[in-house]
């Protein structure tokens, strides 16, 4: 479908696509180009209307429907992202800006490892009963799917979240009003056609399009949507929480986060730099488990000052759909701007920039090659010409600044990282813990008892020891403090989207 000749995205509702209330759109940019490739509905209440009748007229079937069917139908939407696995990590490269490397190894593959995790774990849930001995009576509890839940996610790992929350929500039995960010909506888009042809029953997913405060708090605010899963950023989360829990909703918020990566000077030091160029620069540093705070144990610290800043230097900033490319564009001009306002308040606050520190002007570089068997496919027309308009940063290494500063203490959730050295494990432990935020923190280090000292003291929902983003959807998944509410993952996000009831039977 075209609309003022570019592609136009549809809501999904209802099990049928079809076009906002309003006919009114969006701009969708592109990032590595700065040019607006597609439209987007601009949504509104009406639309949110629409899709919660649809899930909610379809809810007493799915909510039904035996476990094993609903596997069927997810194993089929798992088939399918399999087949345009291709595709798909194009068009998540062009509408993100990431590296398409990326997008085609991690992205992707964790969408379709969200659908096959969930439908399997449907079947295998169990629910206690608890023998009531001395009072002749047993009591058993059920878990009944809740009703129409919201999914709301971010525009940093598109694809990857929005099906972490939507999948368990549908193989719990739950039907679903979803929003992905206006700022990356393609794949979900795409996933809605998916749906479609994999037979999903119409009404158990919608996907409404749009902004967050139109959309968002439409969802959010709407009577019959009993949960809400969400992830972004902490005042978000408050904004949502504020509305939400006076009407008692449940709530799962994956916010915000700053977290440290402690390295002593006994790591296994090649694992832990080259893990530390990824945890630092991955996705352009926007994963909210990126160590963007690291802390080095004094006698290793000028050694690592020079060999990241080395590596980090070394990177490939450029064009997200070149093969070679090792850090893309920033998601939107308004983030650029707001990661180059930190740069500038870094050095304001006395930091000294070791490397990086500037935007990149790639005007002048046109795409040269994609190396993507999709590259005869263009999603929202990728010309082979183009020009690298767009918005790039330099890989950024900050030193010189306290801990309590602000640079140190808010989060930028771009590319850039500041070092600190240290020397009393006390001393570290303070400053890891010294921030709002406690989603994830990094311990390298070889000394056993050390590791589990510090896992067991960091204020944070998420420690990898030596290593980093190590995951296993097995494993309860969120944040402390200001990061968040709740655990996704494992069965726990099974339970969240059911509602638990006690039968006591004397016997
Ligand atoms: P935002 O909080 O701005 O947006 C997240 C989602 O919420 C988007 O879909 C957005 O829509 C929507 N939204 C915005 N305002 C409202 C509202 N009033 N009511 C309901 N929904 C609303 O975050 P970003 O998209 O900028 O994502 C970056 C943030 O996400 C970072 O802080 C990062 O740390 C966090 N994050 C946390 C993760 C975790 O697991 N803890 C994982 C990944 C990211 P729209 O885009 O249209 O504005």
């Amino acid at each position: 479908m075209s609309h003022s000749g570019k592609t136009t995205l549809e809501n999904y509702v209802g099990g049928v696509l079809s076009a906002p209330g309003s006919r009114e759109y969006l701009d969708n940019f592109n990032p590595a180009t700065g040019e607006v490739y597609s439209q987007i509905p601009d949504s509104d209440e009406g639309d949110v209307q629409r899709a919660v009748e649809a899930a909610k007229n379809a809810f007493p079937v799915w909510s039904n429907t035996s476990p094993e069917d609903r596997f069927t139908i997810l194993m089929r939407l798992v088939e399918l992202i399999e087949r345009d696995l291709e595709e798909l990590a194009l068009a998540e490269s062009i509408d993100n800006g990431k590296p398409v490397s990326l997008a085609r190894n991690a992205d992707i593959p964790r969408a379709i490892a969200n659908f096959r995790f969930y439908a399997t774990a449907a079947m295998h849930t169990a629910n206690e009963s608890h023998d009531t001995v001395g009072q002749n009576a047993i009591n058993y509890t059920l878990r009944q799917p809740i009703g129409v839940v919201g999914c709301i996610s971010p525009w940093n790992l598109p694809l990857y979240l929005f099906t972490w929350k939507i999948a368990p929500a549908i193989a719990a039995g739950c039907t679903v009003v979803a929003k992905p960010s206006e700022v990356t909506p393609m794949t979900a888009y795409m996933l809605s056609k998916l749906c479609i042809e994999a037979g999903l029953p119409a009404g158990v997913l919608n996907i409404v399009h749009g902004t967050g405060p139109k959309v968002g708090s439409a969802i959010i605010a709407h009577p019959e949507v009993k949960a809400i899963s969400f992830t972004g950023g902490t005042k978000t989360g408050e904004e949502i929480a504020r509305t939400a829990a006076p009407m008692f909703k449940k709530l799962s918020l994956e916010l915000g986060g700053k977290n440290p990566n402690i390295i002593f000077a006994d790591c296994n030091y090649e694992e832990m730099l080259a893990t530390t160029v990824r945890s630092s620069f991955s996705n352009q540093g926007e994963i909210c488990l990126c160590g963007s705070r690291i802390f080095v144990e004094r006698p290793l610290y000028e050694k690592f000052k020079s060999d990241l800043v080395a590596r980090a230097a070394a990177l490939k900033v450029g064009d997200p759909l070149e093969a070679k490319t090792d850090v893309g564009a920033i998601v939107s001009k308004q983030h650029f701007d707001k990661i180059m306002s930190y740069i500038e308040l870094a050095r304001q606050e006395g930091g000294t920039i070791l490397c990086g520190g500037h935007a990149l002007d790639l005007t002048t570089e046109t795409q040269r090659s994609v190396e993507s068997k999709a590259e005869t496919r263009p999603v929202g027309g990728v010309s082979s010409d183009r020009k690298l308009g767009g918005w790039y940063i330099e890989p950024t290494i900050i030193e010189g600044l306290s801990p309590d500063c602000r640079t140190n203490q808010e989060e930028i959730f771009g590319p850039v990282v500041t070092i600190m050295p240290f020397d009393t494990e006390e001393e570290v432990l303070d400053q890891a813990n010294g921030v709002r935020y406690g989603l994830s923190a990094t311990v390298w280090t070889e000394n056993l008892s050390r590791a589990h000292r510090f896992a067991a003291k960091l204020e944070s929902g998420i420690v990898w020891i030596n290593c980093w983003l190590l995951r296993d959807l097995r494993t309860p998944f969120g944040g402390v403090k200001d990061s968040g509410l709740g655990r996704e993952g494992g069965f726990e996000a099974l339970r969240f989207f059911t509602e638990e009831k006690n039968i006591c039977i004397r016997i």
